[in-house]
């Protein structure tokens, strides 16, 4: 059976953990899309990882862990991040690359630079990973695939000097930057062709094969529906689908066989990058909410910026279940909600004096206000409950209240960052 445990919001929902948790009952971890650009932060026995192309079973001795094609696979940052979690005594995990999978270039990091300094103030907030000019390059049938590593010397170098005819236009023209040279991009694949071989698999085939054995098999999303290129904020989204079903397709299994989406909610909202963000909050109080979030503080694994705060949108939420398809959701970091009197909840955007649940193409996007409900906190740490009785009233009315709004059950409660923080709900 296939389960997956996607982004309902914007990102850093705490995926990770709860991927860490369910892939105790996993044989097969996959990631199915995206890159090095975001990270996932995971607590276990081990110590505390931010992992960014990794997906989050390697702790475990009995998963395999998948790379899978539709991923941006940046090979030095993989073997980097093998060799991080070996140093630090977590045994050598089994990890599958598929062959189909495309390699960030050095240039793809290079163009994302160049171009977000080009933009200056109107750029994406790109971390700079080269994720967009990769999937560019991808959809316009330039980007390499691991496969091709294989091919021979002749036909790989052809195949480099069409693509640098076309890079250094941009290059020397656009950017004002120098050329690249074939043999500089040979080495640098011959390079990538050495670190990835042990692990370069038919992921597909290898898969298909699982399926039929009866494995339990877990896709593990990046980012949230509010970027993904379709459904998401657009154009201030990420490049690849963020959403359960292209798990399908960036892993290579048949759509019918994911049976479980679980939707990974945070119990208050935070973003990265531009775009809009209705239920933002500013100065002390988002200050505040920054410094007690996560664990340790709301700050990026990848690149440690600040993260953008807000209160739950159960408007962005119920959508961003919607599109994931969800069948459960996780609501997260409860337990950092514990020292507010009182909780804001945004139930509905006034757009032009209109009130909507509905969450709107971006150009409206834009001009929403939000409509808070205001609910009572519960004044006290959560952590270390496991059932859900147990829970304070104040924090069983926030969820079912949240819960209602959005119109999916929430299943699951994490209320702190380790694997044990559970609890687990029936609806
Ligand atoms: P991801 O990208 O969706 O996996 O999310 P991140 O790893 O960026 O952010 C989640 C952060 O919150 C990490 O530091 C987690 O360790 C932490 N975390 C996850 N669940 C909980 C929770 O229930 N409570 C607290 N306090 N922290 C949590």
């Amino acid at each position: 059976m296939v389960r997956a445990v996607v982004g309902a919001n914007w990102g850093d929902e705490g995926k990770g953990k709860i991927t860490d948790m369910l892939g105790q009952e996993s044989d097969i971890i996959v990631r199915f899309q995206g890159g090095a650009n975001a990270g996932h932060t995971i607590v276990n026995d081990y110590g505390k990882f931010a992992l960014h192309t990794l997906p989050s079973g390697v702790f475990y001795g009995h998963t395999t862990s998948i790379i899978g094609n539709g991923v941006a696979l940046n090979i030095p940052v993989l073997c980097k991040e093998i060799q991080g979690i070996v140093d630090r005594d977590v045994p050598k995990p089994k990890i599958l690359i598929s062959d189909r999978a495309q390699m960030v270039m050095s240039y793809h990091i290079l163009f994302d630079k160049l171009e977000e300094e080009r933009l200056g103030g109107k750029s994406f907030g790109s971390t700079k990973s080269g994720i967009a000019p990769f999937y560019s390059d991808k959809y316009a049938k330039i980007g390499f695939q691991v496969s091709e590593l294989f091919r021979d010397e002749a036909s790989l170098r052809d195949k480099i000097d069409g693509v640098l005819a076309q890079k250094n236009v941009i290059l020397e023209h656009l950017y004002h930057a120098p050329a690249l040279k074939t043999d500089d991009i040979y080495k640098e694949l011959m390079e990538y062709k050495e670190l990835v071989e042990p692990y370069v698999c038919d992921v597909s085939a290898y898969l298909w094969e699982a399926l039929k054995e009866g494995k339990n098999i877990l896709l593990e999303g990046q980012l949230g529906t509010m970027k993904d290129p379709d459904h998401g904020i657009y154009p201030m989204v990420t490049s690849s689908s963020t959403l359960a079903a292209y798990g399908a397709i960036g892993a290579g299994i048949p759509p019918y066989e994911i049976k479980q989406i679980i939707a990974v909610c945070k119990a208050y909202s935070s973003a990265v990058g531009a775009g809009a963000f209705v239920s933002e909050i500013f100065g002390e109080e988002a200050d505040e909410l920054r410094r007690r979030g996560g664990d340790g503080g709301e700050f990026g694994a990848t690149t440690g910026r600040p993260r953008r705060m807000g209160w739950f949108d159960c408007v962005a939420s119920k959508y961003g279940c919607r599109l994931q398809g969800a069948t459960d959701v996780a609501f997260t970091v409860l337990d950092v909600l514990g020292y507010l009197d009182e909780i804001p909840v945004c139930v509905g955007y006034d757009i032009d004096g209109q009130i909507t649940t509905e969450f709107p193409t971006t150009h409206l996007l834009e001009k929403a206000k939000p409509v808070y409900e205001t609910l009572p906190g519960w004044k006290c740490d959560i952590r270390g409950i496991r059932r859900y009785e147990e829970l304070p009233e104040n924090c069983r009315r926030y969820i079912e209240f949240i819960e209602k709004q959005i119109g999916f059950p929430i299943t699951m409660i994490s209320n702190g960052p380790s694997r044990d923080d559970i609890i687990r709900r029936t609806v």
